[in-house]
């Protein structure tokens, strides 16, 4: 195969949300195992409802994901490429006027099926001559334009979903441009995907159908060249089976990320979710792609749990070496020579990133001890060993305080780490031991240094 070129193509009227990652994150991966492109392409035409705002967010997100496009297109930059494709359709006889308003077409749909017939669109506009035209004009009304598909039988070897099938004669002739003059989808996007060389297109099955139209519009645009291969994965769904919107403000890939997700756990569920692979953390976006194929997609709805994303976040902290991590951690303040064992000690106890924090300051800065017991704190802090402090200093040293106070278990520990950490639970102090260092024990034994 020569390198693919894919396409992730959302409009930028809304925030991206975790399916549409899922979307994202299949092109990408497909490219980037093959040495192949991604291209971002913001689907625009719709002047009113897209905005430069929300395009800049989607940029923001796929960053975070790590996805960065090699290279960008706006459909709203690229009418002219449309027009002449509306007019090569024209030429051809393919493209036709219609003047029906929405609420003519619902009746005429409602009309259909009271007979028990199918509800496409009659082609009246077909049989209009050019004085019917410049009536209905004369009248205010103003066209909208339909594609006349071919009657056939289209098909295609999904890389998805295996073979499928659509009969033309079952679907209503595409609007591809408005009332209004504004293009819809359908056009644009075939337009896109010849003139920029789109190998593949992977997108969620609920453009199936869209793309035996399209196969269409390929032939009738594309001079001979073959169309793009395609690929529809099952669109993910939350646990109670609803499907995901814009609206889903809470699954955004922003909202994800103001929660403290970790990126590449929001990728490992986006990806992983309803296929025949399990949900496991990763620890880069090429171990996800290296486990992932279109093939493993499953044909069934991909629920998951907004919930799992917690756990597969601590999961994937617990993997993530000092490297990985290091810009996030000194933008917590946290750097030197001791940044990578403060990572190592700490990562295990951690959900979000940001939980680092705090023990930084028990690590490196001042806290407020807890002492319960000073008369064993200070036996304790007696008994702590010089330094330097190694791996083997806690044990030394505990083992030291419980022959001297015969305290064991968690009469033993307990106080040291309420007094050590002003708090009841966290990572092992063997390892905190050493960052903390002796004069600090001290002064949180009750001792001085
Ligand atoms: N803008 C379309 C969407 O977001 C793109 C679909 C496609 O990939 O062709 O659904």
């Amino acid at each position: 195969m020569t390198s693919p070129i894919v396409r992730f193509a959302p409009s930028p009227t809304g925030r991206i949300h975790i399916g549409n990652a899922r979307t994202a994150l299949y092109n990408w991966l497909f490219a980037k195992k093959r040495g192949g492109r991604f291209i971002l392409r913001f689907d625009d035409t719709d002047l009113a409802r897209s905005t430069r705002e929300f395009a800049d967010i989607i940029e923001t997100d796929l960053g975070w994901l790590g996805i960065e496009p090699d290279l960008l297109v706006r459909q709203s930059d690229r009418f002219a490429l449309y027009d002449a494709a509306m007019q090569r359709l024209r030429d051809q006889g393919r493209l036709y006027a219609c003047y029906e308003t929405q609420e003519e077409l619902d009746r005429k749909r409602k009309l259909q099926l009271a007979r028990g017939l199918p509800p496409v669109y009659d082609r009246a506009g077909l049989s209009l001559t050019s004085e019917d035209r410049a009536q209905l004009e004369a009248q205010g009304r103003k066209p909208h334009w339909r594609f006349q598909l071919e009657r056939d039988v289209v098909e295609w070897e999904d890389l998805s979903r295996g073979h499928c099938r659509i009969d033309c004669a079952s679907l209503s002739d595409p609007v591809l441009v408005r009332e209004d003059g504004a293009y819809l989808y359908t056009l644009p996007s075939v337009v896109d995907d010849l003139d920029l060389g789109v190998t593949h297109v992977i997108r969620g099955e609920d453009h199936v159908t869209n793309t035996a139209v399209q196969l269409q519009l390929f032939g009738a645009l594309g001079d001979g060249k073959p169309a793009p291969a395609f690929a529809h994965h099952n669109l993910l769904a939350t646990a109670s089976g609803e499907g995901l919107s814009k609206r889903s403000g809470s699954l955004s890939i922003s909202s994800l990320r103001e929660q403290g997700m970790e990126a590449l756990a929001v990728a490992a569920l986006a990806v992983l979710t309803g296929t025949s692979d399990s949900v496991h953390a990763v620890t880069s976006l090429e171990e996800l792609g290296a486990a992932i194929d279109l093939s493993h997609v499953s044909h069934n709805s991909a629920k998951f749990d907004e919930a799992d994303l917690v756990a597969l976040s601590a999961r994937t902290l617990l993997l993530l070496p000092y490297a990985s991590v290091a810009k996030r951690l000194a933008a917590l303040g946290v750097g030197g020579p001791q940044a990578e064992a403060f990572w190592l000690a700490v990562r295990g106890n951690l959900s979000r990133l940001g939980e680092a924090e705090p023990w930084a300051q028990v690590c490196f800065g001042e806290i407020n001890p807890v002492r319960e017991d000073d008369g064993f704190l200070r036996d304790a802090a007696e008994l702590l060993p010089a330094e330097p402090f190694g791996a083997q200093t806690w044990r030394e040293w505990t083992e030291a305080v419980k022959v001297k106070t015969g305290r064991k278990g968690k009469a033993l520990f307990h106080p040291l780490r309420l007094a050590l950490t002003g708090r009841e639970n966290g990572p092992e102090l063997a390892a905190l031991l050493p960052l903390i260092g002796r004069s600090r024990a001290l002064a949180r034994l009750g001792a001085h240094a």
